[in-house]
């Protein structure tokens, strides 16, 4: 439960700024034509977006760049190139099928035909879809069960960890001993008497310069009953045994316990990725999260050289001990009985990610003008530009590069026209 940019301290203006420098100002992409709208292209775009998403599709792009860099140790050393290097660029499969600019319901914009890696732990963007079905998912199982007039108990658990131990030791313990715990005679045998019908555990992981390695669990407990009050003393005294069961070595006042009011919107905005991005204010205390260390890359908010390193190194750490691991864990009792009521959201992370909501087909790009788009990485642009102005305004984005100065436009069977 994380946000992804909760550090940065960019207004949206500033973003664009800085996106607009590195898409216009590089000696790489040689004008071929004036542009007819110039470098306030993106600010505009980002001012017009009522989607905060939209907003900040360039950013998101960018932080996947740098992410695509990274390999895992398991993949360097099997020559394996990571599926995120794919993610937004490859045509997805083997068809030479042109790739699509589609419109949604809601209308937002995106590509449909492109490979997805779908890695909750890796990719800003796969990372933002897969949070955004987590957070309905959630608030459907939250509701149904509050409807039947049911408690529910929201815990906070972490072990004692010092600034120097490695990611892997402290995550383990805190798994391994979650696990343990679980297994107890303490624990099973309260477990019955309180009634605790099924649980929802989430990972979180932050990093700080002064305190090292954070992962933490979130636990929800649901209840089988409505007694509020003895649902609050099993949960003290959950929290009291946790911090010392086994090396946890936990402060009782590092964890934490409530119940859950009907007001969930406090714990599922902790599941809105994009929730931070639109405060625009620093909450320095809380740390760094792997994705806010990509931000501060891609937007070249470092002292220095060795400062870059050092977000690079948190980020390819986080990568490296989590591949694997589950996001959030539902109980099978919480699936079973809420199985209707949370159908719709029910998926594995690469269907979440290959969903497509396509309500309207708007146009269509070869793949050999494809491929110069993604290599010249203007994807986000090209989106922004079609919701400024349509066609017309793609075609002019295009046609500013080199690239693009044979670039056609046909219209197909179906009276879509087709970039060739
Ligand atoms: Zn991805």
């Amino acid at each position: 439960m994380f946000s992804i940019l909760h550090n940065i301290n960019y207004s949206s203006e500033e973003i664009a700024n800085i996106f607009d420098n590195q898409y216009f100002n590089t000696k790489r992409r040689k004008k071929s034509d004036l542009l007819d709208n110039d470098t306030v292209l993106v600010r505009q775009e980002l001012k017009q977006s009522s989607e905060k998403v939209e907003m900040y599709k360039t950013l998101l792009h960018s932080m996947r760049n740098v992410a695509k860099k990274n390999y895992t140790v398991k993949e360097t050393k099997e020559h394996r190139r990571p599926r995120i290097q794919y993610c937004g660029y490859k045509p997805h499969g083997n068809d030479n099928n042109p790739i699509k600019l589609c419109s949604s319901e809601k209308g937002n914009l995106f590509f449909s035909g492109l490979a997805n890696c779908g890695g909750y732990w890796r990719c800003p963007v796969c990372a933002l879809k897969i949070a955004n079905n987590k957070q309905e998912l959630l608030s459907a199982l939250i509701t149904s069960h509050q409807k039947e007039g049911k408690t529910i108990g929201f815990l906070t658990l972490t072990v004692r960890h010092s600034a120097k131990d490695p990611l892997i030791k402290t995550l383990d313990k805190l798994l391994s001993n979650f696990k343990a715990f679980q297994n107890t005679r303490w624990y099973q045998d309260n477990k019955k008497e309180i009634e605790l019908f099924g649980m929802v555990k989430t990972l979180e992981i932050t990093y700080s310069f002064l305190n090292g390695w954070h992962p933490h669990l979130h636990v929800l407990f649901f209840y089988d009953n409505s007694k509020g009050a003895s649902s609050i003393e099993f949960q003290k005294r959950f929290i009291s045994r946790w911090s010392k069961f086994r090396d946890n070595n936990g402060l009782v006042s590092a964890q934490n316990q409530k119940i859950l009011t009907t007001d969930i919107s406090d714990y599922l905005a902790k599941y809105d990725i994009t929730h931070e991005m639109t405060k625009g204010n620093i909450k320095g205390s809380k740390g760094l999260t792997p994705f806010t260390c990509l931000a501060k890359i891609a937007l070249g908010d470092y002292e220095d050289y060795q400062q870059k390193r050092l977000l690079y190194w948190v980020y390819a750490t986080y990568v490296e001990y989590t591949q694997g691991r589950h996001y959030v864990n539902i109980s099978r009792s919480l699936l079973k009985k809420y199985a209707e009521q949370i159908e719709e959201f029910n998926k594995t992370d690469q269907e979440i990610v290959d969903e497509t909501n396509i309500d309207e087909i708007l146009l269509k790009i070869s793949l050999p003008v494809w491929r110069k788009i993604a290599l010249n990485d203007l994807q986000p642009l090209v989106l922004n530009k079609y919701k400024e102005n349509g066609l017309n305004s793609v075609y002019n984005l295009l046609t500013y590069f080199n690239d693009f100065k044979d670039l056609q436009i046909e219209i197909d069977k179906h009276n879509i026209p087709l970039l060739i």
